[in-house]
């Protein structure tokens, strides 16, 4: 018996890595190879299962496209080969803005609440790095919330940094769970997530752009009753005054 080392976990994690990658691109892939059998042999001659096929292909053909692109995107971070870069910002506004975007674009009934320093605040943040992330976060708030429920905003400042919560009442993630949300393809549940269209690397990327902003990323949950995802960034109050 020998204790595992750290090369034969990192060489464990990489083989499962390749297994989960090929996996998530042979599901689409077969899916998109039997409807287009099923049009060639003759749906596509049916005015209603033609259009239906079709779009299933597209749609597969879509998530297989984020799912590359989040693939690339991981691979970059893993060679050091991504530059963030960071722009002065405040982060109330910043903030403001994203979600007037999902506001105006949201197809279900859910309710924003904003609470919000009054002042501004200033962080120094690469703005589109940050929008992905907190995308993602929305994105999967708004998933997993249940019609007529609240999606609550939170930027609190402390002394040396601010912590930005976006809290649902959705489905919550199991406590056993909590941790492996932020890992490469970790999903709760694959067949629900795979419907609502994840790739399960989102949270994934998140972590590392967060970490790269030299903050932190967590998640508090309570099943049945919602989830709560948390990150920190740097924040120096009186770098303001220096710069203003
Ligand atoms: P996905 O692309 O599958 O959404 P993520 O990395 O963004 O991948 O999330 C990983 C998993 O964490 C999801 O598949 C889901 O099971 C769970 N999860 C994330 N956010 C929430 C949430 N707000 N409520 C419940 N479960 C969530």
């Amino acid at each position: 018996l020998h204790d595992v080392t750290e090369q034969e976990k990192l060489d464990a994690e990489r083989r499962d890595f390749v297994s989960n990658v090929s996996h998530e691109l042979r599901t689409p892939l077969t899916t998109m190879r039997s409807y287009l059998e099923a049009l060639k042999d003759g749906a596509m001659k049916d005015d209603s299962l033609g259009p239906r096929f079709l779009s299933i292909t597209q749609l597969e053909t879509e998530r297989m496209i984020r799912l590359v692109n989040d693939l690339l995107q991981l691979s970059k971070m893993d060679r050091r080969n991504f530059d963030i870069h960071p722009t002065w910002v405040d982060f109330v506004t910043f903030f403001n803005y994203i979600i007037d975007r999902f506001e105006m674009t949201k197809e279900r009934n859910v309710n924003f609440r904003r609470l919000f320093p009054k002042e501004a605040v200033f962080v120094e943040i690469d703005e589109d790095k940050l929008t992905q992330v907190i995308d993602n976060i929305i994105s999967n708030a708004l998933k997993y919330s249940p019609e007529g429920g609240t999606i609550t905003f939170r930027i609190k400042v402390l002394d040396d940094k601010i912590e930005v919560s976006i809290s649902d009442q959705g489905i919550g993630i199991p406590k056993e769970n909590i941790q492996k949300v932020f890992e490469r393809f970790y999903r709760v549940d694959r067949a629900r997530t795979r419907q609502l269209g994840g790739t399960g690397l989102g949270l994934a990327i998140a972590k590392e752009m967060i970490g790269a902003h030299g903050g932190d990323i967590w998640a508090k949950s309570k099943e049945g009753k919602g989830t709560t995802i948390l990150f920190t960034l740097p924040y120096d109050p009186g770098q303001e005054d220096d710069w203003l």
